[in-house]
């Protein structure tokens, strides 16, 4: 007998590349749904076949109105189960589907995850770098001044930091993140994860940059970025030397200038002075 509910909105998750990952309970909640919306019909019609699954597909993409959430929730009340797909890994995380679910709650409608893989989790268990707490970005601006004032507002974040990010914008990116963050701060860059050219490299961000923009296929697939959080660069780069005139400095100037002044005596980036003054202070 079919575990599916009339009147259940399922959020299932996908695979990300791997269609081994997909789970057998998503497997029988799309194969039984009386419906799956889905971000792109003809994306996901490749999934259907794989798993031999025949059931009615309707779009639900990004750019989807009130009017087509209204039509979901409508069949949803009419005693339909409809089960929520986006063209990889989990719906709502970086795909559409957020007001549709919170029209559902507020219409008093089941909401039942189905859970599997996410990009995000999948490149943090394996990027090497703090995971007992972290933010999600999503996708950073894709002009540049934009993604550089977002990129300033976490420079200070002290959680690891996950951003996905598009594969031609990755050299600029990764330029900007040295900028913004100081050029040793840790980097795990997660490519093509669970696909054949799976890629995790940990590097500092400028030898990540150089190693990307000497490899042409590391600015191909698709890309997790984790950066690690400010503290736990604080002491890494700095000789004995810099630190102790840092905190020389730091009595008589602020920080910044402190900062400013002993990365050009030790040839550093002032970010990185800047993060070791805020680590001892903190
Ligand atoms: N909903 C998806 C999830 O749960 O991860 C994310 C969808 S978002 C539109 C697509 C982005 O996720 C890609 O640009 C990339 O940053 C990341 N991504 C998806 N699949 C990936 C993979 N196999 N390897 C690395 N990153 C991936």
């Amino acid at each position: 007998m079919s575990s599916v509910l009339p009147s259940v909105l399922y959020i299932v998750a996908t695979p990300i590349g791997n269609m081994a990952d997909m789970t057998p309970r998503a497997k029988e909640i799309l194969a039984n749904a009386d419906i799956i919306a889905a971000e792109d019909t003809r994306h996901s019609a490749y999934l259907m076949r794989h798993f031999d699954i025949r059931t009615p597909m309707l779009a639900y993409h990004e750019h989807a109105g009130e009017s087509q959430t209204r039509k979901l929730l409508e069949l949803l009340e009419e005693g339909k189960s409809l089960a929520l797909i986006s063209d990889a890994g989990t719906p709502l995380i970086s795909d559409p589907g957020y007001p549709l679910v919170a029209e559902a709650h507020a219409r008093g409608i089941k909401v039942c995850p189905v859970p599997g893989v996410s990009a995000i989790i999948t490149a943090l268990c394996a990027a090497g770098l703090p995971t007992h707490t972290f933010a999600f970005e999503g996708f950073l601006p894709a002009k540049a001044a934009a993604r550089q004032k977002a990129l300033a507002l976490v420079a200070e974040e002290k959680r690891t930091l996950v951003f996905y990010e598009a594969p031609h914008r990755i050299v600029e990116c990764l330029s900007d993140m040295c900028e913004a963050f100081g050029h040793s701060r840790r980097v795990t860059l997660a490519r093509e994860l669970t696909k054949t050219f799976e890629t995790i490299r940990q590097n500092s961000l400028a030898e990540l940059l150089e190693w990307v923009r000497n490899d042409d296929n590391q600015q191909k697939g698709e890309i997790v970025l984790v950066v690690e959080g400010v503290e736990y660069v604080a002491q890494s780069t700095l000789s004995d030397d810099a630190r102790s005139l840092a905190a020389l400095l730091v009595d008589v100037l602020p920080p910044k200038k402190a900062s400013k002044i002993v990365a050009s005596h030790y040839d550093l980036p002032t970010r990185d002075v800047y993060d070791f003054l805020l680590g001892l202070k903190n």
